[in-house]
C-alpha cells in the first residue's frame, strides 16, 4: 500500500515536503464552490497562482508598466529590464546556456506554431517526414499537419504501447534520414506519461533529424535541463507553472535560432524598415513582433522563483507519492479504471467509471467543490487508443493533499453508490 502523504508534517518516507506551505501561498484554495472547499484536481488544465504571482503582477502595473525597447525614458529602461529579466529567469530555470535562446510566445501553442511556421517552413520539403508520437496534444500535431500541407511533408504518428508509453521499437523502425523532425511530450496531458525524451533525442539526432519537446505539462513537476537533453527545441506555457495566462517560452539551441526567419511582421523585430526591403533584428527579437504580453515574463519569473524556493527533490517526492496514493485510492472505487500504467509519470489521472458518463463525473464533482476536466483533453488519437472519446481527469499539484484526494474518492463512491 502506498504511504498516505502527511499533509500535517509532509512527512511520507519518499520526501519532507509539506503541502501546507504552497497551500497558504496560494488565495484561491482557500475559496468555497457549492459551499464547500475548493478542491482543485484541475491542474493539467491550468495551475492557480501563489499571491507572490498576483504581487508581482500587480507590482508591475503599479510601478513599472511602460512600452519596452522603445522610448528614452525610466520607465521604458524599467520594463525593458523586468521584461528580459524575466527572460534570463526562463533561461536559468531550463538550463539554458543564454537567455538568448528564449522567445517569448503567447504559450505552448504558440512556440509550436513558431517553430512550425519559420523553421517548418524552411525545413520541410516533399517526401519529408515528422514523427509526432500519438500521446500528443493537439497542439503538438496541427500545427505539424499544417505546414506538413504546405510542403508537401507527411506527419507520421509514432505509435504506444498498451500501457501508455511510447512504442520505443517502432520509433526506432519509422526513424530515417526522411526524418526532419520528432515531435513527443515530456510528459502526457491524458496519461502522465514521461517518455525518455533524453534517449529519443540521441537516437533521433542519428538521423539528422530535429527533435522538439513539448514542456508543458512537465516543468511544473521535475526540473528540466535542456542541455542535458539536448533538445533543439522545449516549449512551454507560464500558467501551467503556477504563472499567468498569455505568457510561455521556446528554448531553441542557439545554431538552430539563428537560422530562423521572422514568422510575423511588425515592431520590435525590426532592424530597418524600407519600401524597398526591410531587414531584422537579432534572435530572439527578431521572432517576438509587435507589443507581447510584457508584464508575463515578470508574473512568470515570480512563479518560477516560487516554485524554486521549495526544494525540488522533496516537492517530487511529494507529489510522487501523493500519484501512488491516488491511484490505489481511485482503484478501490468500483468500475473506475484510470487510463495508463507506464512506471514513469507525473500527477494527472485519466480515469472512467463503468455506466457514468464523463461530463456527469465531471458535474457531480463540482457539487462537492472538487473541479476536474472532463472531455478529450486536447489529445484525441490518445484517448482513441484506449477506444474513447471522452473521459475524466484529476490533475495533482504541489498544493495538493491526500486528504483531498480521499474527498475524490469519497464523492466518486457516493456517486457509484446512488447508480
Ligand atoms: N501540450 C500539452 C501537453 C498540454 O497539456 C497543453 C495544454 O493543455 C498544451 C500543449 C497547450 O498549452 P496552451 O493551451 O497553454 O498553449
Amino acid at each position: 500500500v502506498a504511504d498516505r502523504p502527511d499533509v500535517r508534517t509532509g512527512s511520507t518516507r519518499a520526501g519532507g515536503f509539506d503541502p501546507e506551505l504552497a497551500r497558504r501561498d496560494v488565495p484561491i484554495l482557500h475559496r468555497t464552490v457549492n459551499g464547500r472547499p475548493l478542491v482543485w484536481l484541475d491542474n493539467g488544465a491550468t495551475t492557480q497562482k501563489p499571491r507572490q504571482v498576483i504581487e508581482a503582477l500587480a507590482g508591475y502595473y503599479s510601478t513599472t508598466n511602460s512600452n519596452i525597447h522603445r522610448g528614452a525614458h525610466t520607465l521604458a529602461r524599467e520594463a525593458t529590464e523586468a521584461y528580459e529579466g524575466g527572460r534570463a529567469a526562463v533561461a536559468g530555470f531550463l538550463g539554458a546556456a543564454s537567455p538568448d535562446s528564449i522567445v517569448f510566445t503567447r504559450g505552448t501553442t504558440e512556440a509550436v506554431n513558431l517553430v512550425a511556421q519559420s523553421w517548418g517552413r524552411d525545413n520541410l520539403g516533399p517526401g519529408d517526414e515528422i514523427l509526432v508520437s500519438t500521446l500528443e496534444h493537439h497542439s503538438d500535431i496541427v500545427p505539424w499537419q499544417l505546414i506538413a500541407k504546405e510542403r508537401k511533408a507527411r506527419v507520421v504518428p509514432i505509435p504506444l504501447l498498451p500501457d501508455g508509453q511510447i512504442d520505443q521499437t517502432a520509433f526506432a523502425d519509422l526513424l530515417s534520414f526522411r526524418t526532419q523532425l520528432v515531435a513527443v511530450s515530456h510528459a502526457s496531458n491524458v496519461l502522465g506519461t514521461v517518455p525518455p525524451v533524453k534517449e529519443m533525442t540521441a537516437l533521433a539526432h542519428r538521423y539528422g533529424a530535429r527533435v522538439l519537446v513539448d514542456g508543458a505539462q512537465a516543468v511544473a513537476h521535475f526540473p528540466v535541463d535542456v542541455q542535458d537533453l539536448d533538445a533543439d527545441f522545449y516549449v512551454f506555457s507560464g500558467h501551467k507553472l503556477y504563472g499567468p495566462t498569455g505568457i510561455g517560452a521556446l528554448y531553441a539551441k542557439p545554431d538552430v535560432l539563428e537560422g530562423m526567419r521572422p514568422w510575423q511582421g511588425g515592431g520590435n523585430m525590426i532592424d530597418h524598415v524600407d519600401f524597398s526591403g526591410s531587414t531584422f533584428a537579432p534572435v530572439p527579437h527578431r521572432l517576438e513582433a509587435g507589443t507581447g504580453d510584457l508584464s508575463g515574463p515578470v508574473g512568470l519569473r515570480a512563479a518560477m522563483e516560487w516554485l524554486t524556493s521549495f526544494d525540488h527533490r522533496a516537492v517530487a517526492a511529494y507529489e510522487t507519492a501523493l500519484t501512488q496514493y491516488a491511484q490505489q485510492a481511485l482503484a478501490s472505487v468500483p468500475g473506475l479504471e484510470v487510463l495508463g500504467s507506464a512506471p514513469e509519470r507525473v500527477a494527472v489521472l485519466t480515469f472512467t467509471m463503468a455506466g457514468q458518463d464523463p461530463s456527469a463525473i465531471a458535474s457531480w464533482l463540482d457539487q462537492d467543490g472538487i473541479a476536474v476536466r472532463a472531455g478529450h483533453h486536447c489529445a484525441q488519437p490518445a484517448l482513441r487508443f484506449f477506444g474513447l472519446e471522452s473521459a475524466a481527469r484529476a490533475s495533482l499539484a504541489l498544493y495538493n493533499t491526500a486528504e483531498e484526494v480521499d474527498q475524490l474518492v469519497d464523492s466518486l463512491m457516493r456517486l457509484q453508490e446512488q447508480g
